[in-house]
């Protein structure tokens, strides 16, 4: 009987962000993308990371990492990773490129990488594994079929069938046919995000009709444009529309910068040099001859847009003959933010161009039309919906029911998920932690008792007690000195640290009398006191800190 091949989900299935997989067989590991999810309201997070504990566990069995293409929710948990292990990475070259320059952005030891072209076919740990083009919202996005005791696995990586991509490379769907109609396709693993939206996404190359007639709208004006870095085809089509209207480009961003380079080094992005312009030669363009495109467009607080729009950006200072054009989807989560990007270069006299008034925007993630080509084409035996919120995977599971499969063929996942294919098909092997693991700028965890106190001094504030009690004569040395901030307006806080004070001083004063000498005993005492008042009389509960001292 062939072996068992075992998959573990460590995220990306229940959320958007931190997709992370491993595939096992004879013992033997490779891993699939290794993702950070991006924090949404967690107080001094940088990054929400899958749980790495079972891969730490099993570092040793590991025989690489398959990369499927350059996106933060694919990338961005390597170099967490690889403080503690090593391992070969594979992926496409502008895949690798961005991953080493996050990895040495990060000062984490380079492993090998190893380059994968399309088409390409690869012995990786224990499967033959052959790699094919997608479209999607970053170039050279790889689908991985990996060959396995039990089969091909087909994982779709994030994808879209955009029949015109402006680099003309689409996603290979008659080599997935060729093989259906061979030994055929055992098990999917597909893209989910788009699954609840009818119809098709639309191709990248309706973008740039739209950004050329925003240029002719705004002639003589300085169109300045934010995209995401890594989004090469778009930053191409705003450069072609730059160029169409006789405008020089200024690429500002610190990661806009490094992957417009990398980009053009490996022939993906085409921007003649001397339409290129630097940051010293804006003053000395007109604001008709030149086109800004810049990191930010998803109100990101230290990117190059908010600090326009905060008036702090060193080279660009907005004004009302300026037009800034959105050329990205809010990312569900930051939106408020983008609304207040929106106002704050609004209020400095800028014109602001939206994906809500015209399609300067596409989605890079297939919609139900194009996922129902891939099940068509890959007729897979079974199916696990995987990448995408909950609702997504939902849907995407109808989908797949709608288009004929049996039910007994999907497995329905969830991050921590093992699942075991096998003889007789798939089924639940365990769970594994699906924790999110927070960690700040330096990598350092952050708990989740840390975030929870961070929540609540942020809306309650906090108060100290300190208390000095004199042992010796019965009494306390000195009435207790109180701090607070961010419970009560600081015009009104004198008034408020007395008060405390009088109520502990009362109540620590009679146990004390009584022969009370125990630290922690007076501390509970005085957060008892404090606490009736401060909610009694204002409602709040900021975080109390009772120190207490006997001399
Ligand atoms: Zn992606
Ligand atoms: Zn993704």
């Amino acid at each position: 009987m062939p072996a068992p091949v075992d998959l573990t989900f460590l995220g990306g299935l229940g959320e958007i962000g931190r997709n992370c997989a491993a595939l096992e067989a004879q013992g033997r590991i490779v891993m699939l993308d290794c993702g950070q999810l991006f924090p949404d309201d967690l107080p001094g997070v940088d990054a929400v990371l899958p749980d790495f504990t079972w891969l730490r566990e099993r570092a040793d069995r590991i025989d690489g990492c398959v990369i499927t293409h350059a996106h933060e929710d694919h990338i961005g948990g390597l170099p967490y990773l690889l403080r503690e292990m090593s391992f070969p990475i594979y992926g496409s070259p502008f895949t690798l490129g961005m991953v080493r320059a996050k990895l040495k952005g990060a000062r984490v030891p380079v492993p090998e990488l190893v380059e994968l072209h399309d088409h390409d076919r690869r012995r990786i740990g224990p499967f033959d594994c052959e790699f094919l083009p997608v479209t999607h919202s970053t170039p050279s996005g790889l689908m991985t079929l990996f060959g396995t005791p039990q089969g091909l696995i087909l994982h779709s990586s994030d994808f879209k069938l955009d029949p015109t991509p402006v680099d003309g490379r689409v996603t290979d769907l008659p080599r997935l046919r060729e093989l259906a109609a061979g030994d055929g396709i055992r098990l999917l693993l597909a893209d989910s995000t788009n699954a609840g939206t009818a119809g098709a996404t639309g191709s990248e190359s309706e973008i740039g009709p739209v950004l050329r007639q925003v240029f002719e709208d705004n002639v003589g004006r300085r169109i300045i444009v934010g995209a995401f870095s890594s989004h090469v085809h778009r930053i191409q089509q705003i450069a072609d529309a730059a160029a169409g209207s006789g405008r020089r480009l200024v690429v500002l961003g610190p990661s806009m910068v490094r992957n417009v380079t990398l980009a053009r080094d490996l022939g993906l992005l085409r921007i003649p040099e001397r339409m290129l312009a630097t940051e010293d030669e804006l003053a000395d363009l007109g604001p008709g001859r030149v086109c800004v495109v810049c990191t930010g467009s998803q109100g990101e607080p230290r990117a190059a847009l908010a600090l326009m729009a905060q008036g702090r950006h060193r080279c660009v200072t907005i004004c009302d003959s300026d037009t800034v054009v959105f050329s990205s989807h809010p990312i569900p989560g930051n939106e408020s933010g983008i609304g207040r990007l929106h106002n704050a270069l609004a209020r400095r006299g800028a014109q602001l161009v939206h994906s809500r008034q015209i399609g300067v925007h596409t989605s890079g993630h297939g919609s139900a039309d194009e996922l129902l080509a891939l099940h068509d084409a890959a007729d897979p035996a079974l199916f696990i919906p995987v990448h995408g919120e909950y609702s997504h995977l939902v849907a995407h599971h109808e989908l797949a029911l709608g288009r004929g499969m049996r039910a007994d063929r999907v497995l329905r996942c969830t991050d921590g998920d093992r699942v075991r294919l096998d003889d007789d098909g798939l089924r639940h092997l365990g769970r594994v932690s699906d924790r999110y693991v927070m960690v700040d700028e330096a990598g350092r965890p952050v708990s989740d008792d840390l975030v929870e106190e961070r929540r609540g001094l942020s809306g309650e504030g906090f108060v100290v007690v300190r208390v000095v009690v004199d042992g010796r004569k019965g009494r306390l040395a000195e009435p207790p000195f109180v701090e607070t901030r961010g419970w009560v307006d600081p015009s009104e806080r004198d008034e408020w640290c007395t008060a405390v004070s009088e109520v502990v001083a009362k109540a620590l004063s009679s146990a004390v009398a009584d022969g009370e000498r125990d630290t922690k005993e007076l501390g509970r005492l005085a957060r008892r006191a404090t606490g009736r008042l401060v909610s009694k009389r204002t409602g709040r509960r900021p975080a109390l800190v009772p120190v207490v001292e006997v001399r």
